[in-house]
């Protein structure tokens, strides 16, 4: 399936979580056989493009695109978690929201220094926990030169801003407006 129909199986729904939102619900897209291997195949082939030594995933959607895509390379996926999950001393990095912050944390071992990280995710709206997670696996060593995303919402800017913190931006598709 091309990155086109895949837009088709993302289900739209409006004021979701809150009134303004235009909520990308990619619940229709995994639900779909095709969809999802396709979503998956077409971000292996990117990641694999760039060399990826690991895949790094953000709870929770980025563990289905990202552990999926990990298993087509054949490759190890590092799993970025909400706090106090991770039943071990972790690194963790506190980000900014719209109102007030949020925090990530993960196992400072589960990358090797210099070892190249590709970032998966579903979306990349303002870019503020894509920028975090990156800065994260820098923390633990991590080269993080890369980000894909199988949605982008390019009028919140995410994209551009995390190209400024020097990570190249790819996704399968876009969505005009919020
Ligand atoms: P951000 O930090 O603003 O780039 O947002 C990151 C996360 O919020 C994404 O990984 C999405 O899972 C979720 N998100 C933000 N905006 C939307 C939206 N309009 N529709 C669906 N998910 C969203």
């Amino acid at each position: 399936m091309t990155p086109d129909e895949l837009r088709s199986l993302i289900r739209t729904v409006p004021d979701f979580p809150k009134p303004g939102i235009q909520f990308r619900d990619i619940t229709t897209l995994i639900g779909h056989p095709e969809g999802l291997a396709a979503s998956v195949r077409h971000l292996a082939e990117m990641a694999n493009a760039v060399g990826a030594q690991k895949i790094a995933g953000m709870e929770a959607r980025g563990f289905i695109f990202g552990a999926a895509v990990a298993v087509e390379l054949g490759i190890g996926f590092v799993p970025i978690r909400k706090p106090g999950k991770l039943p071990i001393e972790t690194i963790g990095i506190d980000y900014a929201l719209e109102y007030g912050s949020d925090r990530l944390e993960m196992d400072p071992t589960a990358v090797g220094e210099g070892e190249k990280v590709v970032i998966v995710d579903d979306l990349i709206a303002t870019g503020g926990t894509a920028i975090a997670a990156a800065e994260l696996l820098r923390m633990a060593g991590g080269s993080i030169e890369d980000a894909l995303f199988v949605i982008d919402l390019p009028d919140l800017g995410g994209a551009a801003k995390l190209r400024d913190a020097g990570v190249n931006v790819r996704t399968l598709l876009d969505f005009e407006g919020e």
